[in-house]
């Protein structure tokens, strides 16, 4: 058991104490106990932050991109350095296991930097040439703009954040960033890299707190024109409404409620491995895990009994155990969420094939026995239209329901207020070009889950997000776009006065 430590914010490049010298308890979820207190910052706090990085701003934007992405890769070294160390503090602070964090996480968060590093080496601007009796060249030109506030949740805490601060601060920004009150550990230990790598002091700020008190002064400051936030899509509504007055620029990653449709001729094995595991990966918290599986009604029960088997082998256990497939929820509220939803869809009239309980994680006396463990739980038998159906649990509860025809499977999927990831498993080459070209969702999965190219766009539809980033659309995101129009003469001199405006 570590020793109990506050954290500190970051401000300026240096660690300082909140002004408003109240803090949050951080629950290791694996045992319930706490293990450090996290600043709740205030509103001076933020501003402070804000203030830095004004401060820095103009001598950040002014570096050259091969600057900035040296420093990019030296934040990336700084976290692959101390790899063990923070995939053990992710454990820790979020529940995941040890090897995930340190197969995917952390990596994910160092690659961040490194893809920006690579990124803003090679960016090109368009031009048009103007061809009407006025010839005129036009062309782009970007500018960062200034402070970006960045907002993370507690899934995947490193990940997530650093798929902010990387591009914001590769195009020339400088940021503050409030991540999740529940995993801010890793973020902490960001500080110490970017201290120690030598980011120049204001670049980037980290302020812990709460959303009301430290997320909304941020969001509400007048000096951050862009606030990029990943997060449920009530808090995306609460933050919409307070960066309107303000005209601010908005990213929003939120909810989603993924469906995967499983067609009667895809590769069934694959099919039943990849969906055990995007259905319970990180304990079902990944906004992109499929929670709702639509099943052709030819092979539905053949299906449900094969997934059914694979998820009796996925392991719930200590985070820290080698062979661990699943840890601990998040938080005891986030447990009291998935009990709730399970218990609602025995009163909706599901069949629990599997799981449907807390599961029990160590000898007597150990302190697992406390931790907020949950069975991996596949529900059937429920209607498409009931809540377990329609709303997120973001846990390790998936549905699976039968359909009888492609254009049934397609209503099925698209009947949610969500539109942030899908799966679809056939070989019927024109079929997945139909289904994945009417699907509602942000992106669409063939034959596989997750795979990522940070090139391209990432983000959702409907309920589940505006805007989209990665690659050349963190470049919009991150950036103010401008024409500049020259008018210019024909080679013609002898028309040169005779030239008129359209
Ligand atoms: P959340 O909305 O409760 O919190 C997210 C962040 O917003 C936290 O840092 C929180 O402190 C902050 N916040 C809360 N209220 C705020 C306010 N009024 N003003 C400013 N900031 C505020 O979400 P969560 O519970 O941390 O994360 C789970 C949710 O995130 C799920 O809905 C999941 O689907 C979603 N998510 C989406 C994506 C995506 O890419 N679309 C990725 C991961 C998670």
């Amino acid at each position: 058991m570590q020793s109990k430590l506050n954290l500190t914010n970051f401000i300026n490049g240096e660690f300082v104490e909140p002004l408003s010298k109240a803090y949050v308890n951080n629950y290791n979820p694996s045992t319930g106990e706490v293990y450090s207190y996290v600043p709740d910052s205030n509103a001076e706090d933020v501003d402070n932050a804000v203030k830095a990085a004004k401060k820095a701003f103009p001598a950040w934007r002014s570096k050259t991109f091969l600057e900035r992405s040296a420093i990019l890769n030296k934040i990336a070294d700084g976290i692959e350095a101390r790899l063990q160390e923070f995939a053990e503090a992710e454990s820790r602070d979020q529940g995941k296991p040890v090897q995930l964090a340190k197969s995917l996480d952390i990596p994910r968060a160092a690659y961040n930097f490194r893809f920006f590093a690579g990124y803003i080496l090679y960016l090109e601007e368009k031009t048009y040439m103007t061809d009407t009796p006025v010839r005129a060249l036009n062309y782009t030109v970007r500018s960062p703009l200034g402070v970006a506030g960045l907002i993370s949740p507690w899934n995947l805490p490193l990940y997530l954040l650093t798929w902010k601060i990387a591009p914001a601060i590769a195009f020339g920004n400088t940021c503050v960033c409030k991540p999740s009150e529940i995993t801010s550990y890793t973020a902490w230990l960001l500080c110490q890299v970017m201290k120690d790598v030598g980011v120049p002091a204001g670049v980037v700020n980290i302020v812990f707190g709460t959303g009301p008190n430290a997320g909304s002064a941020l969001v509400s400051h007048p000096s951050v024109p862009l606030v990029s936030f990943t997060g449920g899509t009530k808090t995306g509504e609460v933050i919409t409404k307070l960066a309107a007055p303000l005209n601010k620029k908005l990213s929003l990653e939120l909810g989603g409620k993924n469906p995967s449709l499983v067609f009667d001729d895809c590769n069934l094995e694959e099919c039943v491995t990849t969906s055990v595991r995007s259905s319970f990966n990180n304990q079902g918290e990944i906004c992109l895990c499929n929670s709702r599986i639509y099943v052709q009604s030819t092979i539905y029960q053949q299906f449900v009994s094969k997934f059914v088997e694979k998820a009796k082998n996925w392991k719930v256990g200590d985070p820290a155990a080698q062979g661990t497939d699943m840890g601990a929820l998040v938080s005891a509220e986030h447990l009291a969420k998935i009990e709730y939803y399970v218990n609602l869809a025995r009163e909706e009239g599901g069949k629990i094939e599997l799981g449907g309980k807390r599961a029990v994680i160590g000898e007597e006396n150990s302190p697992l026995r406390n931790g907020y463990f949950y069975e991996p739980t596949i529900i059937t038998g429920l209607s498409p239209q009931s809540r377990v159906m329609k709303e997120e649990i973001f846990g390790p509860v998936v549905t699976i329901c039968p359909f009888d025809t492609e254009e049934q499977a397609l209503e099925y999927a698209n009947d949610n207020q969500y539109g942030l990831s899908s799966s679809l498993w056939t070989q019927n080459l024109n079929r997945a070009h139909n289904v994945a070209a009417r699907i509602e969702a942000g992106i669409v999965w063939v034959n596989c889950w997750m795979i990522r190219d940070l090139r391209t766009p990432f983000g959702g539809q409907k309920a589940s997000g505006v805007g989209r980033e990665g690659g050349e659309f963190s470049y919009d995101c991150y950036t103010e776009l401008k024409t500049v129009c020259i008018k210019f003469y024909s080679a013609n001199v002898n028309n040169i006065n005779n030239v008129k405006d359209p």
